[in-house]
């Protein structure tokens, strides 16, 4: 009886009953699947120009960038690199590589030219399609290694191609390709519970899964209608605006209003005069919706869902975003790149829309399963006790690129994905995330790989050892900080460590501060005791 006892499992799933997923089809007949009902309808509007692309234009296009890479060699299975801020032609790369089989890995262009280096050589990527302004960053890497850079603008560099070569290419080029389930179809980078980024093996399986578990079934007002207009802000190369966003947005037929980058005030007005109804954001962007002195000026009333997600949105936030769209829902999402990305939720849309939970990221999609795991047992746990939240289902990633070792320690023997992040499910099945296991560091919903940084300043001959954790901060979420040993006799300064950093990073990775200590807490086995060091953060006990 005790052993029973011990065995005993808590999964939960969703309230909503699980629904038919064809998940046998590839992503893109997944999402056109239901495009005859609105073929003449908007798909893609570029906020910045007007232009009006229908769902016949897309799938047009996106068909013709199919035959076009094919003419330039690209084969199923291939990678082709998108490093571009949103626009219409993200979506057109992203959907002709899906039609022909190859695969997409997305990056942010603001990364430094070694950052994207990596992950271009990491991915094998044989095409990188990006915005002229960003050529120079790849444009070496490029001739060394005989990889075709594309511009989607003006001017044309020297030595690259121009991206309407894709886009005016035959529609009828592209080859007959039989397309897997299995097959992987986007290639995300993420750091997940340790260690440096790694390629995230998405499948088409497991975005049409990810993709229906939030729009498909018997519950329309989930989130996205048909008529809907959902501002497209927040950067497709991060897999949340990807799935939760782009493609989401396709199953349906609703219109996407392509917003390049985000400024608060350009997106108040996109929002009052496409009269947008689905508003998909992260905690600083509603921070500044929050502290917007303008706000009064537009007309926000079409906006019937916020959703956030990618990082914790505090109470107070939330209230306050909550006065100042009155007419609106607004609800949390919960998503990790490994897992699809999107694990909960909010279901409020679903019910009544004042009952929503404050700090509540949702509740799990259906379709899966989800553990509450003790971290130091392993024994699965009952409902509003915290620990590591765990889930199973068709969604999640098939693993790392290329490393079986990191995919074994995130995905176990029984299909689990481990997701490093510590939360509890309450009496009403809403999940509440309290605390992250892991080492990963959020800035304004970016991720930020203490791994990465700690590799970095270990190099440098001044230091002897260093960890990096994160350090609260109201405007970004959390910011990275670092706790250096500087080598015998060394000097070197704050700011001179500041800038050896910055030089070598995106913006958001750059370290904020530097306390200079003895020595590292480590274990015997050399792990860095970082829950002691974040505490030592927070308790200003720093140096
Ligand atoms: P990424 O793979 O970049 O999407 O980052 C995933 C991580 O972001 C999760 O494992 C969480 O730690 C965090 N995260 C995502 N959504 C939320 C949320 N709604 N509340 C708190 N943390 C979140």
């Amino acid at each position: 009886q005790e052993e029973t006892r011990q065995q005993e499992e808590f999964v939960f799933r969703s309230k909503l009953p699980d629904i038919y997923i064809p998940n046998h089809l590839p992503l893109h007949q997944y999402c056109f699947e239901n495009i005859s009902e609105f073929s003449s309808r908007p798909c893609v509007i570029n906020g910045s120009t007007g232009e009006i692309f229908t769902y016949a234009d897309v799938e047009i296009t996106a068909r013709k960038v199919a035959g076009g890479l094919h003419k330039l060699g690209v084969k199923k299975g291939d990678v082709i690199m998108l490093l571009l801020q949103n626009c219409p032609e993200f979506v057109f790369g992203f959907l002709g590589a899906s039609f022909l089989g190859a695969v997409s890995t997305t990056a942010n262009p603001l990364c430094t030219p070694a950052e994207i280096e990596k992950q271009a050589r990491a991915s094998i990527a044989r095409i990188i399609v990006t915005q002229s302004a960003f050529s120079e960053k790849v444009r070496k890497y490029g001739e060394e290694n005989d990889v075709k850079i594309m511009v989607i603008d003006s001017p044309v560099p020297e030595g690259c191609l121009h991206f309407s070569e894709l886009t005016q290419a035959d529609e009828n080029g592209m080859p007959e390709v039989e397309i897997h389930p299995d097959d992987v179809v986007a290639l995300p980078y993420s750091s997940g519970t340790t260690g440096l980024p790694k390629g995230v093996m998405l499948t088409h399986k497991s975005l049409v899964t990810s993709v229906a578990q939030q729009v498909d079934g018997e519950n329309p007002n989930l989130y996205f209608h048909s008529d809907d207009v959902i501002l497209c802000v927040l950067p497709l190369f991060h897999i949340y605006s990807l799935n939760s966003v782009l493609l989401c947005a396709l199953r349906v037929g609703a219109a996407i209003l392509i917003m390049q980058k985000f400024e608060i005030n350009r997106l108040l007005e996109l929002v009052q005069n496409h009269k947008v109804t689905i508003l998909p954001v992260v905690p600083p962007i509603v921070l500044a919706i929050a502290k917007s002195p303008g706000i009064d000026m537009y007309d926000l009333s079409s906006i019937r869902t916020a959703m956030s997600g990618a990082a914790p949105l505090g109470k107070e936030l939330e209230d306050t975003v909550r006065s100042k769209l009155p007419k609106a829902v607004l609800g949390q999402g919960y998503g990790m790149t490994e897992a699809g990305p999107v694990l909960a939720m909010c279901l409020a849309f679903a019910k009544d829309p004042t009952d929503v939970k404050s700090g509540s990221c949702g509740t799990v999609v259906r379709n899966a399963e989800l553990r509450i795991v003790d971290p130091d047992t392993g024994a699965s746990l009952p409902r509003n006790q915290p620990g590591e939240i765990c889930i199973r289902g068709s969604q999640i990633m098939k693993g790392y690129l290329n490393d079986p070792e990191a995919t074994k320690n995130t995905i176990d023997r029984d299909g689990w994905l481990h997701t490093g992040d510590i939360g509890y499910v309450d009496n009403d099945d809403e999940i509440f995330i309290v605390d992250r296991l892991k080492e990963l560091i959020k800035y304004k919903g970016f991720q930020v790989a203490p791994a990465e940084l700690e590799g970095m300043l270990i190099n440098h001959p001044s230091i002897s050892d260093a960890a990096v954790v994160a350090q609260k901060d109201e405007a970004a979420g959390e910011v990275p900080v670092a706790f250096v040993v500087r080598s015998n006799g060394s000097q070197i300064s704050e700011e001179e460590i500041k800038q050896y950093i910055s030089k070598q990073v995106v913006f958001y990775k750059r370290i904020s501060k530097i306390f200079f200590v003895d020595s590292i807490p480590k274990l015997p086995s050399g792990k860095i005791l970082r829950k002691e060091l974040r505490a030592r953060v927070a308790n200003g006990i720093a140096n």
